[in-house]
């Protein structure tokens, strides 16, 4: 007889999402977690007022009614839409890509005319078959616009050429020919009014914490414990990195409260897309609450190459480490007493939907016989 039915190794969303329902369902459930705090990068600190995003700015989005009715039950979310600004050597520009960029960049007004120009810029490049960011980034916005706003941004972001890097990132983005700064295009967004934090609260409310707990540092006793194993940590260090180990790209963040500064950016979120700016973006955490309050608090974030022991932010999709992953992947798949999910042990650059989306279909399946 096992002490717990579910040794739960993560208390960010994934494992959150499952340990409360494996709870609604009568199971035993311990959370260990190894930093100080729950809700791993969607976590969410309460200073002077101000709902600060601790790990980089989080918005939640999502087509999925089912996602969104769901994590409704667990706080109110507010109306706010992204819009971030893009700061290019003091020029600013609307994203994602739409009419606004593209009367800023060019003076155009229509989209008959914004087409014109990126179909010019397309041809004149040669890119038939788009194989990597710069390719695909080049046929859907043409050349000026991966120049100025897309190149410089991502290569300090991924810390590698755009040419070396997989197509499907830059696609994470919007291009539209209509007058529409909403960076993301799903049916549902908003910000949980006090914050992410308090959604996790809720989600582990009858849940055993074990927090400042590696799992790695106790792994026979934890082991020992549970009849089984929900592993949300980096899949390669769960098998000793036998394979290789999977590489990512890390992020510093320097976050400051200005005091008596009401406003001081204007927006959410600003981009600074040249390559010399040490940083990617600029939050105003008041903002993403339509905050009144009389000071402010921002946060720069910095890439920065990862090494191990440094925190996972990014996982690096291409080819050579989607490689390793597979067979890391199959070894995953032969386990009968562990479950492997959320953006480490699946190595996927998932959003906070995708991960509630896969964490409910985990429990779906576990749980099918009840
Ligand atoms: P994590 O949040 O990483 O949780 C895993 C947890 O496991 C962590 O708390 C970790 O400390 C713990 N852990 C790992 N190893 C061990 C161990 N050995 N022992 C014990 N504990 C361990 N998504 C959006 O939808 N919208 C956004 O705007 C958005 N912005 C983002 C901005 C940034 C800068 C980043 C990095 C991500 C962003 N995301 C966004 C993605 C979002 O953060 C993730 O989808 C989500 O947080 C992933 O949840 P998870 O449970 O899979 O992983
Ligand atoms: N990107 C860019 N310029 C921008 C914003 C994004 O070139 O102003 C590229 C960059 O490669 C980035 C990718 O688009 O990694 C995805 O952007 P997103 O905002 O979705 O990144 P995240 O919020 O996940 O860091």
């Amino acid at each position: 007889m096992y002490k717990y039915d579910y040794l739960i190794v993560g208390a960010g969303l994934f494992g959150s999402v499952f340990a409360y329902e494996a709870t609604k369902r009568g199971k035993k459930c311990l959370v260990v977690e190894k930093r100080n705090h729950i809700g791993g990068n969607v976590f969410t600190e309460n200073i002077e007022g101000i709902n600060v995003h601790k790990y980089g700015a989080h918005i939640f989005h999502t087509n999925d009614k089912t996602i969104w009715d769901y994590v409704n039950q667990f706080a109110e979310f507010n109306r706010f839409t992204n819009s971030p600004i893009a700061n290019y050597k003091g020029e600013i520009y609307n994203l994602p890509f739409n009419m606004n960029t593209f009367y800023q960049l060019w003076g155009v007004r229509t989209p008959e005319e914004a087409k014109k120009i990126i179909e010019k810029q397309r041809k004149e490049s040669g890119i038939e078959n788009p194989k990597n960011l710069e390719e695909q980034a080049i046929s859907l916005v043409g050349k000026d616009i991966y120049e100025k706003l897309i190149k410089g941004y991502t290569e300090k972001q991924w810390g590698r050429p755009a040419t070396s890097l997989p197509a499907f990132i830059i696609k994470r983005l919007p291009v539209r020919f209509i007058y529409d700064n909403n960076y993301f295009n799903d049916k549902y967004q908003g910000i949980p009014i006090g914050g992410y934090t308090k959604i996790i609260e809720k989600m582990l409310e009858n849940v055993e914490v074990h927090l400042n707990t590696d799992f790695f540092k106790h792994r026979r006793e934890l082991e020992a414990l549970a009849n089984k194993i929900v592993y949300t940590g980096m899949i390669d260090q769960f098998y000793d990195y036998k394979f290789g180990v999977l590489e990512y790209r890390s992020l510093r963040f320097e976050t400051e409260v200005l005091k008596g500064v009401e406003n001081y950016q204007g927006n959410a979120v600003v981009n600074y897309t040249d390559r010399e700016t040490p940083y990617t973006r600029i939050i105003e955490h008041k903002h993403f609450e339509f905050g009144t309050q009389k000071d402010t608090i921002i946060t720069r974030e910095y890439p920065k190459e990862w090494k191990p022991g440094d925190e996972p932010y990014y996982p690096i999709n291409d080819d050579k480490n989607n490689e390793i992953y597979k067979k890391y992947k199959e070894l995953a798949s032969q386990e009968k007493n562990v479950i492997f999910g959320g953006r480490l042990a699946t190595y996927k650059y998932y959003d906070m939907h995708q991960v509630i989306g896969s964490a409910l279909k985990t429990v779906e399946k576990e749980f099918k016989d009840e």
